[in-house]
């Protein structure tokens, strides 16, 4: 899953990264609301994390901007302490959920989880088909009960593929989803990803729709 960050504190926006990356998140970064109201309306982001005091433009006005272009992406704000106002206004505005800084990181993931939960219809975070199951909390794939080694790339496509399950999803749709803004996106990569994750995982968990991509039917 890919998500924008819009913190203009660099020390809060490393720790906020490197705890969503360890969850297997792709995180692409920006420090000022013009260029978070330029890459959220332009890429097509899972989820979004935005700091309301941000440089150049606020946070509220770029929500409001989102909301107006029919952008749907959940979107976690961050507010001051005794910024109750804004939060209402943030809500107001579209933010499908806040959180008060300063805040432990274990609660923005739970809230990054939930948010990206809900966003794909998924009630429980165990996805089960036949003898692989997959938790998307933890990016962790069991076969027969027996835990599968993942890279972190592995695990991206196989969390987007699992959280779109029974739906086709395209070659350029999933590396727009497994790939930050400054990679070398090159859709054969993902043909070498899908192939490790087909021999770790047996070859009948992910379908291949010749020319059209690939799924994963719930059990
Ligand atoms: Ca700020």
């Amino acid at each position: 899953m890919r998500l924008l960050l819009a913190e203009d504190d660099p020390a809060l926006s490393d720790q906020i990264r490197q705890a969503l990356v360890q969850e297997g998140r792709v995180v692409d970064v920006v420090k000022d609301g013009e260029e978070a109201a330029f890459l959220g309306s332009t890429e097509p982001y899972d989820m979004i994390i935005l700091d309301l005091g941000l440089p150049k433009r606020d946070g509220l006005s770029i929500l409001r901007e989102w909301r107006a272009q029919k952008n749907g992406v959940p979107v976690l704000i961050l507010t001051a302490r005794d910024g109750w106002s804004q939060r209402v206004d943030g809500l107001d505005a579209g933010a499908d959920d806040y959180i008060t800084k300063p805040f432990h990181m274990a609660e923005l993931l739970a809230r990054v989880r939930a948010l990206l939960r809900r966003r794909m219809g998924q009630q429980s975070p165990l996805f089960e088909a036949g003898t692989f199951s997959f938790d998307t909390r933890m990016g962790r794939a069991t076969v027969e009960g027996i835990a599968v080694d993942l890279t972190a790339q592995e695990a991206a496509v196989l969390t987007y593929l699992v959280n779109n399950s029974g739906r086709l999803v395209s070659r350029t749709e999933l590396s727009e989803h497994i790939y930050a803004y400054d990679a070398d996106r090159d859709s054969n990569t993902i043909a070498v990803f899908i192939a490790r994750l087909r021999k770790k995982l047996g070859a009948q968990v992910i379908q291949t729709i010749r020319g059209r991509g690939y799924k994963i039917d719930p059990a």
